[in-house]
């Protein structure tokens, strides 16, 4: 601004609309070429619960017990005390830790230098036949965990929250598919607090959330990481067996954007707040993904970090064969027809990939998580 001042000797009346004008381009190119620059740069961070009151957190604790008796947390609703049965996640009071470790496999703000302090929760609320996590997201194998246990020390050979920040110099702790243990994870958090953590919780979803977990959730998540997976009823219901999950994603993330804002880092390039959104291009869907773009422009923010990814590969159910009972007579070949989801049977393409990243752009989005395009670290 001061090179244009200069420019210009000084803003004489005649032309200063001329120069507000200039001024204005001049800083919104400034603002749209960097994303560590202002409004998405900050000094310093603190963690949202390390502002909580005692009396807030005293509120979510009983409010978090209260859902864990009658659990209609998110969307599946199954109404059950989870201290005596469990619903459709098939998880009780306990949740169950498959790994927590330091994890590189994340966005590079996210997982910086050091990694992300990374907690894979078994099991999920939603069935994505694809679902490229299977092994922990459909199976119960992990550790069983009190919320205590979660938020403290070392259990067995586990390394939990606070070790993940002594010892791992980890950059956050990131929950991962913690949607249907969001109580247990809102009791640890508060727990870890108070045993001394200070890194920014990174909640990462599904965005198969309810209003009302996220609702529990203000104040003590600092890093909202939702999928945007499909757009359509239909395809959610036989890829996801959830025909909600469009309309429930949509509420989520809006909700979620209100709480925290666009993403923004500090100065070392780790993001610290805020909202990033990933959606894994699926072979032939790449509509679908068009109009989870000009959602996120029009209804979430233009500012809004997108992780468009290209690591779609047919998983999970995907492309097993049909049950022989099932054929018809006609339908006894061995071709492509045979496996099931055969329409999502195959690699994404570069095309449908440019095509998602066309509308993207086109809608008015331009905070994309690249690949660096350098040897270097990736900001
Ligand atoms: S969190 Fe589990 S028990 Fe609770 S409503 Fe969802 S699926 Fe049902």
């Amino acid at each position: 601004m001061r090179a244009i001042t200069r420019f210009f000797g000084g803003p004489p009346r005649r032309v200063s609309s001329h120069i507000k004008r200039l001024r204005a381009e001049g800083e919104a190119a400034f603002r749209r070429s960097l994303h560590l620059a202002p409004p998405f740069l900050l000094d310093d961070y603190t963690p949202r619960y390390m502002g909580l009151s005692s009396t807030e957190a005293a509120k979510k604790r009983s409010k978090a017990y209260a859902h864990l008796r009658n659990c209609n947390l998110c969307p599946r609703l199954c109404g059950v005390n989870r201290y005596e049965t469990t619903g459709m996640c098939l998880i009780g009071d306990k949740v169950k830790v498959n790994v927590i470790a330091p994890h590189f496999g994340e966005e590079p703000c996210v997982q910086g230098h050091n990694g992300s302090g990374s907690v894979f929760f078994s099991m999920c609320n939603l069935r994505c036949v694809f679902c490229q996590n299977h092994d922990i997201s459909h199976q119960r194998n992990g550790q069983d965990l009190t919320p205590e246990e979660l938020g403290d020390w070392q259990v067995f050979y586990f390394v939990l929250f606070i070790k993940l920040q002594e010892v791992g110099k980890v950059h956050n702790i990131n929950l991962i598919t913690p949607e249907h243990v969001v109580p247990q994870v809102a009791l640890s958090i508060l727990h870890a607090r108070d045993n001394g953590l200070t890194l920014p919780i990174i909640y990462n979803t599904s965005a198969y959330d309810s209003l009302a977990s996220l609702e529990l959730l203000d104040g003590l998540v600092d890093i909202y990481l939702p999928d945007f997976k499909l757009w359509s009823p239909a395809s959610s219901k036989r890829l996801l067996k959830a025909d909600d999950y469009a309309a429930t994603a949509r509420e989520s993330i809006k909700a979620m954007h209100a709480q925290v804002g666009d993403l923004c880092f500090t100065p070392d390039g780790i993001a610290k707040k805020g909202l990033l959104v990933r959606h894994l291009v699926m072979p032939g869907f790449e509509a679908e993904g068009a109009e989870i773009m000009k959602f996120l422009a029009t209804e979430v923010s233009k500012d809004c970090f997108v992780n468009i990814m290209e690591q779609y590969h047919p998983d999970a159910y995907v492309g097993r064969p049909k049950a022989r009972a099932k054929q018809s007579a006609a339908d006894k070949s061995d071709d492509a027809t045979e496996r099931r989801y055969a329409e999502i049977n195959r690699a994404v393409t570069k095309e449908e990939i440019s095509s998602v990243r066309k509308a993207a752009e086109e809608a008015g989005l331009w905070r994309f998580c690249d690949p660096p395009g350098h040897n270097g670290f990736n900001l």
